[in-house]
């Protein structure tokens, strides 16, 4: 539930409770989310704290009104929960910054609207409606401000200001799942720095400079041809062999489908693959740089 109120974009279904029967009380009604807390940017402070989900009053009086031991029948469509409200997560440190989200809570499967399992409920009443393998869902259907997910440093601090452009509104495009927009970014990221990544790998000191060199030499005869990603692996430093597989060619294999061929759901899946190995090679190249870079110091300091 934190993971999901701090990270995760609008439309992107997160389960909630797994395996649901009757007597399960949990998320049946807005109540539950109350004081649930998470982390989140407050935009007073610049920085990110805790908040702390809270009901604005209307839905405190709506709901607040209901028999308790029921689902109220506005939180049912055809027997399956399905629901939308409004929470406010409050910052707990300034209690001056607030963020609404409107949340969607649903079942896979029609459940009982009986909530509290002890009354004179009929054993068939109770089992009518208990359907193995019921889970509870969520998904933010709406957020104000807009959700932003901000790139990690390490990646900010290795790309430069157009780069970093592109993978911003790449990882926000993605995370609104939005496939083509969120891939034309990352293809157009592949496109630009790939070389440049290997020019950096290069120079990491397990890596075989000289043969990633005369590979770079051919590529700048042949622009066009791929031998570089197919050829490069076995030049690499091991913390970038460690897949088992040439991550350097698997990107540049995604960008090598034409934008037009692919569906809105392949898009998705290529922009979430290239994002998952481009954070892996980047943090690779920084880790070992800063390796080096630590080794300078000592060294440094032996003399
Ligand atoms: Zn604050």
């Amino acid at each position: 539930m934190e993971e999901f109120l701090s990270k995760i974009g609008l439309y992107q279904i997160y389960t909630l409770l797994e395996h649901y029967a009757i007597g399960n009380q949990d998320y049946t009604t807005p109540f539950d989310f109350i004081g649930k807390t998470f982390q989140y940017k407050c935009e007073k402070e610049e920085a990110f704290r805790t908040f702390e989900l809270d009901l604005d009053e209307a839905t405190k009086d709506y709901f607040g009104s209901k028999d308790g031991t029921k689902i109220p029948r506005e939180n049912l469509i055809e027997s399956k929960l399905n629901y939308t409200f409004k929470v406010i997560g409050k910052c707990k440190s300034c209690n001056n910054h607030n963020i609404i989200f409107l949340l969607n809570v649903f079942s896979n499967n029609p459940i009982s609207n009986i909530l509290n399992n002890t009354g004179n409920i009929a054993l068939e009443d109770q089992n009518k409606w208990n359907l193995p393998d019921t889970h509870i869902y969520v998904q933010k259907v709406g957020a104000f401000p807009q959700i932003k997910i901000l790139p990690s440093k390490i990646i900010t601090k290795y790309f430069n200001r157009e780069t970093n452009q592109w993978y911003f509104k790449g990882i926000n495009t993605l995370n609104e799942n939005y496939g083509i927009g969120s891939y034309a970014y990352f293809r157009r990221i592949i496109e630009k720095e790939l070389i440049n990544i290997i020019e950096d790998i290069k120079s990491l000191p397990d890596s075989h400079m000289v043969e990633i060199d005369k590979l770079l030499e051919k590529h700048k005869e042949y622009p066009k041809v791929s031998t570089i990603y197919d050829n490069i692996f076995e030049h690499l430093p091991n913390s970038l062999k460690v897949l088992g597989v040439n991550p350097i060619k698997l990107l540049y294999n995604q960008t090598s489908e034409g934008l037009h061929s692919l569906t809105e759901q392949e898009c998705l899946e290529k922009a979430k693959s290239i994002l998952k190995l481009l954070d892996f090679v980047i943090k690779r190249i920084n880790e070992e740089r800063s390796e080096i870079k630590d080794l300078k110091e000592t060294i440094k300091g032996l003399k």
